[in-house]
């Protein structure tokens, strides 16, 4: 049988523990013929010594000895934080079960009966030492889980506070931003009502330039507010009826669905656990996309949902000019656009935004391509908590 190697790959250390010369001379003899290197002891005294010192990786101890019996030595080794987890089996010429509860009270791991069959306590040496070896590798690996989880959380923290920080900038900088914008914005419209007979065509153009200009970076500032706003303006889940929410949203789109003379339909809607506003939002963003980004035909939107195991899964399916799938995660990344401004108008804050939203709401979004033309924008949201309504 090959000998049991520690987690250091050495040979393993035995101490054998025994108050007769000539049974630790042959337990010692058979140990070492098995490549182990054995230890001695000659009472519970000396052994618990040995231990402290040697670190044996396992003990075989007598039971009876005199001055300290093999129990109170077991009892001592446990005791102490150097030697407490060296596996000790029990020697013993005892058949009494309630002397072997004693022992296993006292720490044993195992016994072996007196006279000694060389090949079993073999045997239940390699076992215990398998054993003993394997509980060392789980509390290594059991360390190294606790302290990468402990890193983990460490980040996440960061992440968060670094997040946190990021949106109350944008939102004081947006906002800050607002009111010297809009001071450019209408001096360059008076400038452009009052002095237009003393401007060429030129400096009209120019002028018309600035203004889109600063309408443009309104419109940004504007969809960053409500960007950062997901974080800093929420309010508490309430039950939300997302009928409601898509009715709310379509009169805000009323004037861009009749422009275009949009069909929009909408499936049986149900209760979510949620924020009213940014789920209007977030409801509002997908039906502007699903008309802005329109086909040659007229836009047909359909609003369903379906159970999503134990949340709701919303979809918002639409005719128009589709997503390349290669596309398909970038879309939702802040500033991504697929198209110039030229061709359709937008900031790219608005599915990032519906990102944001479905995640504060514990869900995911995503995108498909529908199955003839157009895109189905898909999102998890959770279903009502009865608690949460009563
Ligand atoms: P914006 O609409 O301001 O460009 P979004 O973040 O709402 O920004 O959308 C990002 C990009 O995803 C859009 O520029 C467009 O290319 C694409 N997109 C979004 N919705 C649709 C849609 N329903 N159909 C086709 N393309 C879409």
């Amino acid at each position: 049988m090959r000998p049991v190697e520690n987690p250091e790959s050495r040979p393993s250390t035995i101490l054998i523990v025994d108050d007769r010369p000539a049974n630790l001379e042959l337990m010692a003899t058979e140990l070492e013929a098995h490549g182990y290197i054995a230890v001695v002891a000659q009472g519970g005294q000396e052994a618990i010594e040995r231990a402290r010192f040697v670190k044996p990786d396992l003990i075989l101890m007598d039971v009876l000895m005199p001055a300290m019996d093999g129990f109170e030595t077991s009892r001592r080794l446990k005791a102490c934080d150097s030697t407490r987890d060296i596996p000790i089996i029990f020697m013993t010429a005892l058949t009494d079960t309630a002397q072997k509860l004693t022992g296993f009270a006292a720490g044993a791991v195992d016994y072996v009966t007196k006279p000694l069959d060389g090949a079993e306590v073999l045997v239940r040496v390699q076992t215990h030492l398998t054993l003993s070896t394997l509980r060392q590798r789980l509390l290594a690996q059991n360390e190294q889980l606790q302290r990468e989880i402990c890193a983990h959380e460490q980040t996440q923290a960061a992440l968060l506070r670094s997040n946190t920080e990021l949106e109350q900038l944008a939102y004081v900088a947006s906002h800050d931003m607002q009111e010297p914008l809009r001071m450019i914005a209408s001096y360059l419209q008076l400038i452009e009502q009052r002095y237009t007979e003393k401007l060429d065509d030129d400096g009209r153009e120019f002028i018309g330039y600035a203004v889109d200009g600063a309408k443009r970076m309104q419109a940004l500032i504007n969809d960053l507010l409500a960007y950062s706003h997901v974080g800093t303006k929420a309010r508490p889940f309430v039950p939300v009826d997302c009928a409601a929410v898509v009715d709310t949203a379509l009169q805000h789109l009323r004037v861009a669905i009749d422009e275009c003379h949009a069909r929009i339909e909408c499936g049986l809607l149900p209760l979510v656990s949620g924020d009213t506003s940014q789920l209007v939002q977030l409801f509002q963003n997908l039906l502007a996309n699903a008309i802005k980004f329109r086909g040659s035909a007229s836009p047909a939107i359909r609003i369903d949902s379906e159970p999503c195991g134990a949340d709701w899964c919303i979809s918002v399916m639409d005719n128009g000019i589709g997503i390349d799938p290669e596309y398909h995660e970038r879309i939702f990344v802040l500033f991504q656009r697929l198209h110039r401004r030229t061709q359709y108008p937008g900031t790219g804050i608005g599915l990032a935004l519906c990102k944001k939203i479905v995640e504060r709401h514990g869900g995911r979004i995503w995108v498909e391509r529908a199955p003839t033309q157009g895109s189905v924008f898909r999102f998890v949201l959770p279903r009502i908590n009865v608690d949460a309504c009563t």
